[in-house]
This record gives structure tokens, C-alpha cells and sequence, in this order.
């Protein structure tokens, strides 16, 4: 049920329910962080695997540092110059959080939410709430109402908001003493947080063999159901592709065009691989963005999951 009663949404949040809720990056689906039968709810109702842990989100900074053992320094810097935002800190976590939300970890994803819905809501229900993306997990994130209903069904809360205005998930950071790495690529990038505080370059690449410094990042992810392909030009095309391109199609093509520049192209990314897949084509062929700098990165990222084989 789609609604715009916070009141309503809260009250299901603390009979242990769940609620979808509209963030800048893509809808969260909401559990109590600290009640371990909400999570694992969540975590059934995305059919996501229990190793892949959860980001906690929270409405201060002061509600964050309870979810710490320490609030370090580079955290406190971080969280004044990007909060709220689309920005997901790693720190080593405090004993209340459940390890259900950690994915049996002892580090906790932590981010505040640049959505004044978001953090009414969490204000109202008075705690911190998990929020992966309101969708069944490996599929397209949702980024209307419409989307989490479309994929978890009319029974879920869900708090209207309507389009996500930023549209991919946050920028995920491992910080510790020494600085911050970059877990999953987001619109904040490595130059912005360098400005703050020193940015690691880890030696593994997220390749497909590499060990996984962040659970969650699958190869294979954010993918329509129809197969999925990168392509580098429109030439030649099968005639039962959907493209999705910035640049001209071929007149005989069935298309759906993305803006140009980076910040629409990426709010606009998942509605666009929805409305391909409605299409039922054989193949949806996706014109690789050429685009330079941290968006650009971001979106490309969510492309090669998006295109991955299994
Ligand atoms: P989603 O909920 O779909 O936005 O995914 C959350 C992302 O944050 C996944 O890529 C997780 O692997 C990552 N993440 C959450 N918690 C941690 C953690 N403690 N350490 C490393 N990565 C994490
Ligand atoms: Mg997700």
C-alpha cells in the first residue's frame, strides 16, 4: 500500500513491521536496525543472502556514533562535509547492533539520508532504521513507490516520495585511521573524499575473482530479467533489441534515450532498464557512456552488473 502518512509507517516500524521509504539514492526498505526479527524480515522478504550485510540509517550523526565502538575523527570530518548524503561509512560496530544487520561482520554501514522523508521518518520512529534497496535482491533497485510495489508486492508500506533524485545507491566507504577506501563507486568520488581525508587505493580490483571487500558487491546485479548487453556502437543491431543510448538510434530500432549528462542519466538509469525490460525484447543492448568523472564511474559500474553473465 502506497501512503504519505509518516505516522502510519512509523507505528508499522515499531510493531516490527516493515516500510519502504524514498531516499535521494534509491528506496530503502525499513526495519528496525536494533530489532533482530525486523531484520531478518527484511532480509527474507528480499531474498537476499544473510552474508550480504545491511546500511543503517540514521537522522544525526550523534545517533551514529551509538552505533560505533568509536566515532573516529576521519568519521566525524566525513559525516560534517557529506552528511546527508549519498555517502555509506564502514566502522568497526558497537554491541547493540545485532550481527543479522552485519551480515555476521564486526564492521557496520552507516549513511544519513539527504531526504527530508527519510529522516522524518526515522526521527518519528525515534531509532535507526536498516534500508536495502525495497526491491527482490539481484534485481533493479525501485526508484518511485511504484517500482517496490511492482517488485515485492501490494503489501508492503510503502511511504511516497516520488522519484529518487540522485537514482543509484550511495558511494560505500571503508574508513579507518589511515583513510577511507572505496567499497562501491557512488557520485561522491575518490577526489572529493581526498579532499577530507586520504583516500586508499585497495589492491584488489572488484573483478570477478577478486576477494569481495564488500559483501554485497556481486558481479552479477541491478539486472533486468531480459538479457542484458554493453555495447560500444549502435551499428548493428538485432532486431529485437531494446536499445538504451544517448546517442541517434537507427531509425529501425526500438530505443528508449538517456540525457546526456551524468546526474540525469544516472537518476533516470533504473526506470529506463524497467521500461526496457516491459518491452519483453530478446536482448536489451546498452550504449556504453563515454562520460569522464565520478558519476560517470558510478553508472557504469551498475551497467557491468547489470550485463553480467551469472
Ligand atoms: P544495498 O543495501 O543494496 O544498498 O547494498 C549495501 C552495500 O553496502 C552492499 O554492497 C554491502 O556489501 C555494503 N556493505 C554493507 N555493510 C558493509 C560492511 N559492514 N562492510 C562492507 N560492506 C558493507
Ligand atoms: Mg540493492
Amino acid at each position: 500500500m502506497i501512503t504519505s502518512d509518516i505516522q502510519l509507517a512509523a507505528d508499522e516500524l515499531s510493531r516490527g513491521g516493515l516500510v519502504a521509504f524514498p531516499t535521494e539514492t534509491v528506496y530503502g526498505l525499513g526495519a528496525d536496525a536494533l530489532d533482530e526479527d525486523a531484520v531478518r524480515q527484511a532480509f527474507a522478504l528480499k531474498g537476499r543472502p544473510a552474508h550480504n550485510p545491511l546500511i543503517v540509517h540514521v537522522s544525526s550523526t550523534e545517533m551514529a556514533s551509538r552505533l560505533v565502538r568509536n566515532w573516529s575523527e576521519n568519521a566525524e570530518r566525513i559525516a560534517s562535509r557529506f552528511w546527508p548524503g549519498p555517502l555509506t561509512m564502514v566502522l568497526p560496530k558497537a554491541d547493540r547492533v545485532p550481527s543479522v544487520v552485519t551480515g555476521g561482520g564486526d564492521t557496520v554501514a552507516i549513511r544519513m539520508p539527504d531526504h527530508d522523508l527519510a529522516r522524518s521518518l526515522i526521527e518519528s520512529f525515534g531509532g535507526p532504521l536498516v534500508g536495502p534497496s525495497a526491491n527482490r535482491s539481484g534485481t533493479i533497485s525501485p526508484t518511485t513507490a511504484a517500482h517496490v510495489e511492482d517488485s515485492l508486492g501490494p503489501d508492503i508500506l510503502v511511504l511516497d516520495g516520488g522519484p529518487c533524485p540522485r537514482g543509484i545507491e550511495s558511494t560505500v566507504i571503508r574508513l579507518t585511521e589511515a583513510g577511507a577506501e572505496i567499497l562501491r563507486p557512488g557520485v561522491i568520488g575518490s577526489d572529493e573524499l581526498a579532499e577530507i581525508v586520504p583516500v586508499i587505493h585497495s589492491e584488489h580490483e572488484l573483478t570477478a575473482n577478486a576477494p569481495l571487500p564488500s559483501p554485497g558487491m556481486l558481479k552479477k546485479h541491478y539486472a533486468p530479467r531480459t538479457p542484458t548487453r554493453l555495447v560500444d556502437d549502435l551499428g548493428e543491431l538485432p532486431g529485437q533489441a531494446v536499445v538504451v543510448c544517448i546517442s541517434e538510434p537507427p531509425a529501425s530500432s526500438r530505443a528508449i534515450r538517456m540525457p546526456s549528462d551524468a546526474s540525469s542519466y544516472a537518476a533516470r538509469l533504473y526506470a529506463a532498464l524497467r521500461e526496457a525490460d516491459e518491452l519483453a525484447p530478446e536482448v536489451i543492448l546498452i550504449e556504453r557512456p563515454p562520460g569522464i568523472g565520478p558519476i560517470w564511474d558510478a553508472v557504469r559500474d551498475r551497467l557491468s552488473r547489470a550485463s553480467a553473465q551469472n
